[in-house]
């Protein structure tokens, strides 16, 4: 069902009884979710977690010809700076010679501002952007401060709309609301749906005649849309366009680098395809309810099976399950072969992960396959989109160890100190305690690299073997750095501090 109708996304502990605290085995981890037992899991001690308004930032402030302007104190809006960066680098692998990076403005809320309200400054801010920028949209986020002093975001929205050119869209991100960062998602994809495509509705559907509505149909029979993640690279999108052009596809990519004025073609395409099950099923949930676009919402296509299914699916939804099966021999072959040499040295290498929910568990499942030992995985959540990669590994290692958690080193470093893999994959907030550590580290997205289809699958394996070759560098840089930790720590059990079934929720 869709939740357009109201103001606000939910948040995931509601919609989807996601859990963030857990520690044991990986079937417990599913028996126990699928039982409902999970749902008042808590931690006795925190550390490091991820408020929701980073992944919001990250996906707004790749939105072109787009001011964002975040309302709050001015250390929320810190994110920008790397983001912006980011967002450069991006447009220059993707081909840019003019990179533009990201646009983003503080309403700078101060302790006055949290005594009198934050409205004015907001809608100075707004008006302000508009005279300056003249963007085609004004995206304005709200943090903590206006969500605990009550500020109506969507009022001062729709009193300030009619005296600026560009559209606004409201962004709930509060971060004390939720403890699941991926709620940012839903976030996002709300503020969109709400702001750039219920008021489309009516255009996408205006066709001129009947024979330029026969060609459209006919075009639009073969084009999908494509959901790309902030944390996706071009190399991703590349990869993926690809295959999909194999099977004759058109592709439009959304949301993340799409222009507000595009985004309403993604209400025209024949079908919406997730790279990421747990980024994007809020959004395509609603575009099938309200636009009739149907979706594909199982598999992350990282390493060879998961790109398999992932292309199959996608294939028997057009009946071109003969030339899927082609392009699969095709590609497998070729990468069976390039894999040989690798497969020998990563044979038997034990691996640890940590990242979004599927995300981790897909990429454990590729490392599976090519015959490293998965000694733990560390999902930021767990819900039930992280239960079809979960099942290939417990296929694979019924006593596989699992510790749900969105950061939080401290058990991080217990758990390496215990097991001693010789590499972590990871996002670079996990990455540097396992270096610190002297663990061997690979990032599992960003960068030039790719991560996803039969060529993140290959760049994978050779940047394991790469990294495995040489590991003096985070050898000598855990002699010479200090963590924070007592010894006894190591020596504790790492989920000591995980309560199932807390009382205080
Ligand atoms: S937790 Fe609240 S105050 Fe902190 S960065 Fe997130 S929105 Fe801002």
């Amino acid at each position: 069902m869709s939740y357009l109708d109201q103001k606000v996304a939910p948040k995931r502990e509601e919609r989807l009884g996601t859990c963030v605290d857990f520690g044991g085995s990986a079937c417990d981890l599913k028996k126990s979710f699928n039982g409902g037992c999970l749902r008042n899991n808590d931690r006795g001690f925190c550390q490091g977690s991820i408020c929701q308004l980073l992944p919001g930032l990250s996906m707004l402030n790749t939105i072109p010809d787009s001011v964002v302007i975040v309302h709050g104190s001015l250390g929320c809006g810190g994110a920008g700076h790397s983001q912006s960066a980011a967002v450069r680098g991006r447009q220059i692998l993707a081909g840019s010679t003019n990179p533009r990076g990201t646009l983003w403005l503080s309403t700078n809320l101060n302790e006055m501002d949290v005594v009198t309200g934050g409205e004015a400054k907001l809608a100075e801010a707004i008006i302000e952007a508009d005279r300056r920028y003249r963007p085609e949209s004004i995206i304005v986020v709200s943090s903590c401060v206006p969500g605990i002093i009550g500020d109506d975001l969507d009022g001062v929205v729709a009193r300030i709309q009619p005296q600026v050119n560009g559209v606004i869209l409201p962004v709930h991100c509060e971060g004390f609301k939720t403890k699941v960062m991926a709620t940012a998602y839903d976030a996002v994809y709300h503020a969109i749906s709400r702001r750039l495509l219920e008021k489309e509705e009516e255009e996408v559907r205006l066709i001129p005649d009947e024979l330029e509505e026969a060609a459209e149909k006919i075009r639009r029979s073969r084009q999908v849309n494509l959901m790309n993640v902030s944390s996706g690279t071009p190399g991703d999108e590349k990869e993926l366009t690809r295959l999909l052009n194999a099977l004759g596809l058109e592709v439009k990519i959304f949301p993340c680098f799409t222009h507000p004025d595009d985004v309403k073609y993604a209400a025209e395409a024949a079908l919406s395809i997730s790279t990421c099950p747990t980024h994007d099923d809020y959004f395509l949930k609603y575009l099938q309810e309200k636009f009739g676009v149907p979706y594909l919402l199982r598999y992350m296509p990282i390493g060879i099976k998961n790109t398999n299914s992932w292309l199959r699916e996608v294939a028997k939804f057009f009946h071109l399950e003969k030339v899927a099966k082609r392009i699969i021999e095709r590609e497998t072959d070729e990468l069976e072969l390039a894999l040989q040499p690798l497969r020998q040295t990563l044979k038997g290498k034990k691996a640890m992960l940590s990242a979004g929910e599927v995300r981790t568990l897909a990429t454990a499942g590729w490392l599976q396959e090519l015959g490293l030992e998965i000694i733990a995985v560390r999902p930021y959540h767990y819900d039930e989109f992280g239960e079809p990669a979960l099942d290939k590994l417990i296929e694979h290692d019924p006593g596989l160890q699992a510790n749900v958690g969105t950061v939080q080193p401290f058990e991080t470093v217990n758990i390496i100190e215990k097991n001693k893999p010789d590499i972590y994959l990871g996002h670079n907030s996990d990455n540097i305690w396992a270096a610190k550590s002297g663990i061997p580290v690979l990032p599992v997205y960003g960068g030039p690299n790719t991560y996803v289809g039969y060529a993140g699958a290959f760049d994978f394996a050779r940047n394991i073997n790469r990294v495995l070759k040489n590991p003096s560098f985070n050898q000598n840089l855990m002699k010479n750095v200090r963590q924070p930790y007592f010894k006894s720590w190591y020596t504790d059990q790492p989920y000591k501090y995980i309560v199932q079934g807390s009382e205080d929720l």
